[in-house]
């Protein structure tokens, strides 16, 4: 009899499990709420213009040849009877299992905020990104963008914002007392450097501004009152998609699900990426959430679902790790790989070719790398193709938040400041210390 394996979720771990387990001789279908694969890495380059939007999405029928696309979302896991109900456009399907894959990664945390899924606007989501991406370009000068959270991704999102549109005043707003606090003390040079090109690229930087409601006029941050804004984006958390069926297991204190070292939930049950809590190999607590585990994790379950079909054991999870980067412009990377600091451009450079590598698909990947040679990128502008894309609608701004998005990385400590609304004059660099008291 064949082997049955389902695979709930087409992010990182989904895809890549999908494809080991596809040499497994078994019977292999992917429950995926979207068609596409999307890319989160070049989040920053796709605002700014540099990598084209549709780079970071390929359906996932061209990445999983072989593997069967069921497009749905999932509604329940039964565990007693090996079954997952899905709502699909054509109506409910419930879907055998004998091995079952839970990729489903993680979403906005929007009830944190209130007003955030009504009018905030997420990165994670593509739609919701193409949609940012065009009302980027439409926003009258002067008008102000909201960037709330000081992790990684909000750093570089709030610096490529401020390089795409110089007549913006686009503000950072972190609820810690320094930005990127993931790498801070150990790469407090990395993070120094980050947060100046930020600066330099005349972000408003506001230290202990915890975002505390969104509104359709703008975000309210604790010690800054009310800022107007037409544009708030949110990267201040996710938390991990829960599925009925499976809340009773156990998690981490974030919600995660608790794997052993094998990558297994229970008999039969597998899981990885930003929904898992993976014991570290280190054998200290649990694996970082983000895309390079996700794959790892996921390319690991693909191989011990192929051990498990052929009757062996499965073997551990040894990844141990690589490091962490942003782009914060052409040639202004900011990054820490095997705990090495690195800026500038070997920063860049390392950023650029582990990007390119780790893409799903090799034919995007090498389209995507060619294009920063050919492209009027390399001449300083950017792919305008927004024509292609839906205008700015609030209901996009709901969809986009709503459905995914943002950033599980933290704000903490963060460098000087001034309030958010004051008026600011161009060319007003403010390159204050890193570490600086905050200004209220
Ligand atoms: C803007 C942004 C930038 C980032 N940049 C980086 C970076 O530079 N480097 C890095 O390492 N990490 C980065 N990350 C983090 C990284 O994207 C995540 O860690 C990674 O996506 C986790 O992979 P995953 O497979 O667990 O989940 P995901 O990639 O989120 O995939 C989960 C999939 O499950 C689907 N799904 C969810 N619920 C259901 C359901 N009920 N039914 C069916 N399908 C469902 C989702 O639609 C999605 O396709 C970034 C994240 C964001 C948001």
């Amino acid at each position: 009899m064949i082997t049955e394996i389902v695979v709930l979720g087409g992010g990182y771990t989904g895809v890549w499990a999908a494809r080991a387990a596809a040499g497994a001789g078994a019977r292999v279908r992917l429950v995926a709420a979207a068609p596409d694969h999307s890319f989160h890495g070049w989040t920053a380059e796709v605002i700014t213009g540099h990598v084209r939007p549709e780079r970071a999405r390929v359906p996932l029928a061209d990445l999983l040849p072989g593997v069967e696309i069921v497009l749905g979302r999932v509604e329940s896991v039964s565990l007693t009877q090996q079954t997952v109900r899905v709502a699909t456009d054509h109506g409910h399907r419930h879907l055998a299992y004998d091995e079952l894959v839970v990729a489903v990664g993680s979403r906005d945390a929007v009830e944190r905020v209130p007003g955030l899924a009504e009018h905030g606007w997420s990165l994670k989501n593509p739609n919701g990104l193409a949609a940012l991406r065009h009302m980027l370009t439409t926003l009258p000068p002067d008008d102000r963008v909201v960037v709330a959270g000081g992790g990684l991704t909000g750093v570089e999102a709030a610096t490529a914002i401020a390089q795409r549109r110089p007549d913006l005043q686009v503000t950072l707003a972190h609820s810690g007392e320094a930005a990127l606090p993931m790498l801070r003390p150990r790469f407090e040079r990395v993070a120094d450097y980050a947060l100046r090109q930020a600066l330099a690229a005349n972000v408003e930087v506001l230290a202990g501004a915890r975002l505390v409601t969104v509104s359709a006029t703008g975000a309210e941050l604790t010690g800054y009152g009310h800022v107007a804004s037409e544009v708030v984006i949110s990267t201040i958390g996710q938390t991990p998609v829960t599925l009925p069926g499976l809340d009773h297991l156990p998690t981490d204190e974030v919600g995660r699900l608790v794997t052993d070292p094998f990558l297994r939930l229970t008999e039969h049950v597998w899981a990885g990426g930003d929904v898992a809590a993976v014991p570290h190999p280190s054998g200290r607590g649990y694996c970082p959430a983000n895309a390079l585990w996700a794959i790892y994790q996921g390319k690991r379950i693909g191989a011990n679902l192929v051990r498990t079909v052929a009757g062996r054991k499965p073997t551990p999870f040894r990844f141990p790790g690589l490091g962490q980067g942003a782009s914060l412009g052409l040639g202004r990377g900011a990054a820490e790989l095997y705990g090495v600091q690195l800026t500038g451009w070997p920063a860049w450079l390392a950023r650029w070719v582990f990007f390119h590598w780790f893409m799903p698909s090799r034919p995007v990947a090498v389209r995507t790398a060619l294009e920063w040679f050919t492209g009027p990128q390399w001449q300083g502008m950017s792919h305008d193709d927004d024509r292609d894309h839906r205008g700015p609608h609030r209901s996009d701004r709901r969809d986009a938040v709503q459905r995914n998005g943002g950033d599980h990385r933290r704000a903490d400590r963060g460098a000087g400041a001034r309030p958010a609304g004051a008026s600011r004059r161009r060319g007003d660099r403010r390159e204050r210390p890193v570490g600086a008291a905050r200004v209220h």
